[in-house]
């Protein structure tokens, strides 16, 4: 895993990740970007600075047609709409961001994890990126690529590949940050659903891109 680290940074340098000036706004983010691209997170945040400022109380304040139709780019906009306020309750019911940043991190998990909506990987997305926590994100492009790496069978929990990767990685947040950024910039670089193994980094440690495009001399 430290070696992957490494190769991706190399190629790629560092992401800069979560693209957001808060962290409220991180939290947002997090909950709108569930099955969607960022670019369209990116534009359904942009509507919604169009019409408040982005704050819990502001979203709440808006009625549930007018907040749908902001978070509309984002897909699933009535669900989402849903779900961020839903959200946005459990973040004012519990004091906001002061409050919130003073409870450990496995009780924060938790809490999250029982707002309707937060699953494993936002809530870890909120944790990591909105809180510093040291927190390992698995998403459907980790499974990818390790899957393919021949690391990961690809069924697993989500808990037990979490805990995989932080026993391996430790608490050091700014890795965990930059290393998730850096397996979302994979996937979209090479790594895709039909991947790019003949210019990819990690070919000569990878079974799948070696099965597909075995080295020669030249290599
Ligand atoms: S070699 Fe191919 S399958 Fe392996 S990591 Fe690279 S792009 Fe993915």
């Amino acid at each position: 895993m430290h070696a992957v680290y490494s190769n991706l940074l190399a190629v790629y340098g560092r992401q800069g990740w979560w693209p957001a000036d808060t962290p409220f706004e991180v939290m947002v983010g997090a909950v709108l970007t569930q099955n969607t691209a960022w670019t369209n997170v990116e534009r359904a945040l942009e509507r919604l600075a169009e019409r408040i400022d982005l704050s819990a109380e502001a979203i709440l304040a808006l009625d549930a047609e007018t907040l749908a139709d902001a978070v509309r780019p984002a897909g699933y906009f009535n669900l989402k709409a849903r779900r961020l306020r839903d959200f946005c309750d459990f973040y004012v019911a519990s004091g906001g961001l002061d409050a919130l940043s003073r409870i450990a991190t496995d009780t924060l998990r938790a809490q999250l994890l029982a707002v309707k909506g937060i699953g494993p990987e936002t809530a870890d997305d909120m944790l990591l990126y909105a809180f510093d926590r040291p927190v390992f994100v698995v998403d459907a492009y980790t499974r990818r690529l390790f899957s393919r790496l021949g690391q990961l069978a690809g069924d697993e929990g989500y808990e037990g590949v979490r805990a995989a990767f932080e026993a391996v990685l430790g608490p050091d947040v700014s890795v965990l940050k930059e290393y998730h950024a850096l397996l979302v910039r994979h996937a979209k670089e090479a790594c895709r659903s039909r991947p790019r193994c003949s210019a990819c980094s990690l070919r000569p440690d990878c079974p799948a891109g070696l099965d597909a495009f075995p080295l020669t001399q030249g290599d």
